[in-house]
Parts: C-alpha cells; structure tokens; sequence
C-alpha cells in the first residue's frame, strides 16, 4: 500500500518532514521533502525569523509550517498571530501550501482566512474536530490531516478530495492510520492510501510521485 504522510517528524520517504526554524535543526538530506517553520510552542522563546526565511526557499521546503495559533502553550495569542502571518506571507509569496498547528483558536483562524484571502490551500494538521466544525473549514477550502486520534463522525464527512493522512509523533506507521481512517469511512485501506496520496500531489506537484 503506497501511502503519503503529508507530517511527520522522522524523516522517510513519501513522507513531508516538519522542520522547525527555530536554528537549532540542521537540514535533512537531500531529496528529503519538509516543511519548515517556528511552531507556536517555540512562538515566546524564537522571535528571529532569519532561519525560516532561509530554509522556506530551498527546494526541498513544499509547505511552510507548522504555524499556527496554540492557546494552551507559546506566546501570548497576539504574538502568535502576528507569526502566524509571517507564515502566511511567505506561504503566498513562494506558493507553498500552509501547514497549521491549531489549538482552541478555531475562530481565530477563520477569521483570519476570510480576513486575508489566502491564494496557497492551508491544511489543518491533526484534525481533531467535530463535524461541524470539519464543515466550517471544508467550506473555506481547508485540507484536514488526519492522524492517530481524530472524531469519527468529522472524519467520515470530509470528502475524498479534501482529505489527508500523518503519522505526526505516533507510534503508529501510516499504514495503520490508514486502516483505522479507511474503516471509520466505510472505505478500503488501498483507496483511502490513492485519494490521500493524489490529494498530496494535488497540493504539493510532482514532487511526492
Ligand atoms: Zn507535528
């Protein structure tokens, strides 16, 4: 079964590893995909944004981020959001998708999507919401990344082409968080593994084939 993890922090292939800007990471080997950005978490401590810069234009970065808001860790809220807009920016400005790590700020990120009209998709990594709220973003064109723990009755509502799978931290392969989203959905392992996948090259180019 040939499945894409759109984030995961182990390094492997068809697999898009999150690198963090925050300078202390060096870059992984060549040909490896990632993602690069300061995550809220290190949003009170990491205030330089040189790093991020650098490493967003390599060819090897396909998405910026993980960004986002966390209201449980990081930064006061108002801080994280003006990082948060960095990563939009440079989202926009290079064409690479934004990855997103969003805690109890729902609100605020729809906000600011209908706010500044982003042209680049945003995906919402490790969706653990409702199905309401699932609808709320699929109807401002959000991907949701859905990983070892997720609401069932939000995951059977996404619609194949705004779906995406990752292994993130967990023990778990890809191919097992595969099988439990492929269940939950009433669909097999090895279609849930092609949809995930073409929606990966549909965001990320040729470059995951
Ligand atoms: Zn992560």
């Amino acid at each position: 079964m040939n499945c894409f993890d759109i984030h995961s922090h182990k390094p492997s292939p068809r697999t898009v590893v999150s690198l963090s800007a925050t300078g202390d990471e060096s870059l992984p080997p060549e040909g490896t995909l990632f993602s690069v950005g300061i995550h809220p978490w290190d949003s009170a401590t990491c205030t330089d944004t040189e790093h991020l810069y650098r490493m967003a234009a390599l060819p090897g970065c396909v998405m910026i981020g993980e960004a986002g808001i966390d209201k449980l860790r990081g930064a006061p809220v108002d801080i994280q959001k003006e990082l948060l807009k960095t990563h939009i920016q440079l989202s926009e400005q290079l064409q690479k998708p934004l990855l997103l790590h969003i805690v109890k700020a729902t609100d605020e990120i729809i906000a600011l999507h209908k706010e500044l009209r982003p042209e680049m998709p945003w995906i919402w990594h490790g969706f653990r919401g409702n199905a309401h709220t699932a609808e709320m973003l699929l109807k401002r064109g959000f991907y949701l990344s859905i990983g070892e723990r997720f609401n069932a009755d939000a995951v059977a509502a996404i619609p194949d082409d705004r779906l995406l799978v990752e292994t993130d931290c967990s023990r778990l392969t890809i191919q097992d968080i595969v099988r439990n989203v492929a269940e939950t959905r009433h669909d097999t392992p090895a279609h849930l593994a092609e949809i995930t996948s073409q929606n990966a090259r549909t965001l990320l180019g040729k470059v995951c084939l």
